[in-house]
């Protein structure tokens, strides 16, 4: 499998440090908002990776932390004249809710950066016994020139951002040793979360919370660490300077970063107004469609959001489905059971499409292709397949569409789920109108079910059902 490494700016083939596993870090919101679609890319990309990792029968340990202090976060608290807590805790049951619409799998662990303050203190210690760190008046900033590689994962030339940045030393950070220093710790502002410190109270800056939540739930080394693309500088770059400086050892092995979802080709941002929430999609779409949507492009390539994009991956994904519930029609009337020598020799072209699909996903996971690669195989479930096709075969077929729909988080057999419900429910309603004797209901929705193409069985062990 190659991933595209930002480190090395090339693709590599993935080792991971330990066989079978592999420890990913994803940096998450800062939850002081719903989030927009632009924050749903990483989370539907990386949480692809991630799926395609478990199918490749790896173990995935997947943590992706919610940033819970942040002046944004206290910004919208003071203008509600709530707690900043009541802020975070609510925007992140609103983002877990947009997550499970979206089938983005919970994370192994969703660490919170206020639950972490211990460890941040520890590694900020830590950096500052080293030399690496030091402080002024209550706040503490990393050393970056101490750090050799600083600027390694960005490819910076450093001499021309210390020029640039030169104007920070009028702007108040006159007491930096560098204009490229960053804070690891700020003192306390009246009215804003603040905890005890060696350095007076205060909070943590962004960038240590990364390195110390990876640290502590996945260890020194990781195998991937992720996130879009304007995180590559100054976040991902600082926190390999701090992890580096503190630990001794590589932090992450493989960086990966997603390009922007755009909105008339400019970034979507809460800052620039020109965003819409997953809710606002969640009103108009299946959140399924915003995932196919997503994934139609690859990761790294910069995704242009419209109207147009959308409802062709909506037609996509009802293409799918569609063929899904033929074949489900199919195999409830066929009464062939095994494969015919045709079919069997078909096997192979079925075969050949799951190679392609994982070809595709072994090259960067890229999933333009592999979602055309279930097209083509849509296309060939249509056209070789028909009310005496076998069982086996067409089984076959129906769990290959599903299963690599799966992988990119799909839901395609969504219907029947819902029938199945609907049926049950009835079902259950039926029976209790008969322990009722109300055997005039009773019949009543038998007649509903038979309408719905299902028929009723009372046996001994109870109601049984089948399509007909
Ligand atoms: P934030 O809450 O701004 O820290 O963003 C959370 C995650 O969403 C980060 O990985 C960002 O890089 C990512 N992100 C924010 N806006 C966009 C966008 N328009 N396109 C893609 N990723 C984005
Ligand atoms: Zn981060």
């Amino acid at each position: 499998m190659k991933v595209y490494n930002t480190l090395t700016k090339q693709k590599e083939e993935f080792i991971p440090l330990e066989e079978g596993k592999v420890k990913m870090y994803v940096c998450g919101p800062t939850v002081y908002n719903l989030i927009h679609i632009g924050n749903a890319r990483p989370m539907i990309v990386f949480d692809t990776v991630r799926r395609y990792m478990e199918y490749k029968g790896y173990e995935v340990n997947y943590v992706s932390n919610f940033t819970d202090v942040d002046d944004k976060i206290i910004a919208k608290a003071n203008e509600e004249g709530v707690s900043a807590d009541e802020i975070s805790t609510r925007y992140i049951a609103e983002c877990k809710k947009d997550m499970a619409d979206m089938n983005v799998k919970p994370a192994t662990t969703h660490p919170l950066a206020t639950q972490e303050i211990d460890g941040m203190i520890a590694m900020i210690s830590t950096l500052e016994e080293k030399g690496y760190a030091y402080h002024v008046n209550g706040t503490v900033y990393f050393r970056t020139r101490k750090f050799d590689e600083y600027g390694k994962l960005s490819h910076k030339n450093l001499d021309d951002l210390r020029s640039g940045n030169r104007s920070l030393k009028v702007t108040g950070e006159e007491q930096k040793e560098d204009p490229l220093d960053f804070v690891l710790w700020k003192p306390k502002k009246e009215g804003e979360p603040s905890w005890p410190s060696p350095w007076g109270d205060g909070r943590p800056g962004w960038h240590i919370e990364c390195s110390v939540m990876s640290k502590k739930y996945l260890g020194e080394e990781i195998d991937i660490h992720a996130g879009g693309e304007d995180l590559v500088f100054p976040h991902h770059e600082n926190e390999i300077a701090q992890s580096e400086c503190c630990n001794g050892k590589i932090f992450a092995r493989y960086w990966l970063h997603n390009a922007f979802l755009n909105i008339d080709n400019k970034k979507m941002s809460k800052s620039l107004g020109n965003f819409f929430t997953v809710r606002d999609i969640a009103a108009k779409y299946d959140l399924q469609v915003l995932r196919l949507f997503m994934l139609s492009a690859h990761y790294r390539s910069p995704l242009n959001f419209s109207d147009v994009l959308m409802e062709s991956a909506k037609s996509s994904l009802e293409r799918i489905c569609t063929a899904v519930d033929s074949l489900k029609d199919i195999l409830a009337g066929t009464t062939v059971e095994n494969m015919t020598e045709d079919e069997k020799k078909s096997q192979n072209e079925v075969d050949a499409f799951v190679a392609k699909y994982q070809e595709a996903m072994e090259d960067d996971f890229n999933t333009a292709d592999a979602i055309s690669v279930i097209f083509e195989l849509v296309k060939y479930a249509n056209t070789n397949t028909n009310a005496d096709s076998s069982k086996e075969f067409v089984q076959k077929l129906l769990d290959t569409i599903v299963n690599l729909s799966d992988i990119l988080g799909l839901i395609v057999n969504k219907k029947t789920e819902n029938l199945d419900e609907e049926v049950e429910s009835l079902i259950e309603a039926r029976q209790m109108a008969r322990k009722n004797r109300d055997f005039a209901k009773a019949d009543e929705i038998r007649d509903t079910l038979l309408a719905m193409g299902i028929e009723l069985k009372d046996t001994r062990e109870g109601v049984k059902w089948k399509r007909i």
